[in-house]
């Protein structure tokens, strides 16, 4: 999938700024399943992005590298920044405003009072607590004093990646400026976290895509991810995950397993313990391998806390959930020389377990190999 918006040509009216209108209908489409909506209810995102009435969005950036903006406004295919940007009223945002200093101060707290408990708080960055939160000032206030002045007169607040999550790289030890996520601080109003390095802008769209359509929130995971985006490990739906049930690993970066296109779980593939919808809806617009699996590079947890920036990416990841497929092909060998269909489940989950466990994967293969021929 290289896009959205395969066909960007304009051929009749749309509500969106260079979508067609068939491109801005397959788009709804795709949207409302992405929000694990039923198919009856693309009429109504097609309507909550068409209201010409938009919410107002204040985006504040604290301690980060502004690399989620980036990746949202940068995409190669300009549709989804023009979607966010056409579907609400960003009223203040450090990246984007065209005024600076005093001027925009005063838009910014004009905004928060005449939006007072309507807004919607979009925050970047993670925020340093320590020695007072003196490392990161705007305006002469700390992210800290910033955060609690505005934060609770919001109706809502997203933390968009990971840094805004949890603390991001910031927060990895030792973490010298007490970096931390924002739903550790601000209590007041619901924090929906979308961690991702950068998160993705999907995910930000549909989150926005589904307050905007039904009024309320999306239900949230324990660790407050939208369940629709971050509901599944990446391990599930992962392309390479045959490979992994059969144990065909890349054993170092250039080998033959990884030019192959084999499993990245030996070279650190943090995707058996992290949740995100990567491998299904991709990732950065650029083509069918378009996320960091796809590419050759194993997952590094950047959507999971505690493992992303702080598990070392040559470390292998816990494996939660080693459940094999439902069958597998048959094997051409004559009986007695390979395996059975019924033997080659046991190795599909043994040689999972085995691996989680740090046992080679040859070693169950043999062994099963062998009980095989003792019943022949
Ligand atoms: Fe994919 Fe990583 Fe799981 Fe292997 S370990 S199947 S590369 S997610």
């Amino acid at each position: 999938m290289s896009s959205y918006f395969p066909d960007s040509e304009m051929k009749t009216e749309s509500p969106v700024s260079g979508v067609s209108r068939r491109d801005f209908l397959k788009f709804c489409t795709i949207m409302t399943a992405t929000m694990g909506l039923p198919a009856g209810m693309v009429e109504k995102v097609m309507a909550a992005v068409e209201n010409p009435k938009r919410p107002p969005v204040i985006w504040l950036h604290f301690q980060e590298c502004t690399g989620c903006t980036e990746s949202l406004l940068r995409a190669t295919h300009p549709t989804v920044e023009h979607l966010v940007l056409d579907i609400i009223s960003l009223d203040y945002s450090e990246t984007l405003c065209a005024a600076a200093g005093h001027q925009v101060e005063e838009a910014l707290h004009a905004s928060v009072e005449a939006n007072k408990g309507n807004f919607i708080l979009v925050v970047e960055g993670s925020i340093p607590t320590a020695d007072n939160g003196i490392y990161c000032k705007i305006g002469g206030k700390t992210a800290m004093e910033i955060l609690k002045d505005i934060g609770p007169k919001a109706a809502a607040c997203v933390a968009i990646g990971s840094c805004a999550s949890w603390g991001g790289v910031q927060s990895a030890y030792p973490n010298p400026t007490g970096a931390t996520g924002v739903s550790e601080l601000l209590k007041e109003v619901p924090v929906i976290n979308l961690p991702g390095c950068p998160a993705s802008p999907y995910n930000i769209l549909s989150t926005i895509l589904y307050y905007l359509t039904l009024k309320k929130l999306p239900a949230l995971d324990g660790e407050g991810r939208p369940v629709f985006a971050y509901g599944r490990l990446i391990h599930e739906n992962c392309e390479r995950r045959p490979h992994f049930d059969n144990g065909r690993f890349a054993e170092e970066f250039g080998d033959e397993g990884h030019r192959q296109g084999y499993c990245l779980y030996k070279l650190g593939c943090k995707g058996p313990e992290t949740h995100a919808n990567c491998p299904s809806i991709l990732f950065g617009d650029v083509g069918s391998n378009a996320w960091p699996v796809g590419t050759g590079h194993p997952c590094f947890g950047c959507a999971e806390k505690g493992v992303g920036f702080h598990k070392p990416i040559h470390e292998q990841a816990a494996v939660y959930t080693v459940a094999p497929p439902a069958t597998y092909p048959d094997f051409d060998e004559p009986k007695g020389k390979g395996i059975g269909v019924g033997a080659a489940l046991v190795v599909g989950a043994a040689a999972g377990a085995a691996v989680a466990g740090g046992l080679k994967f040859s070693k169950v293969l043999k062994e099963s190999d062998n009980s095989e021929e003792k019943k022949n």
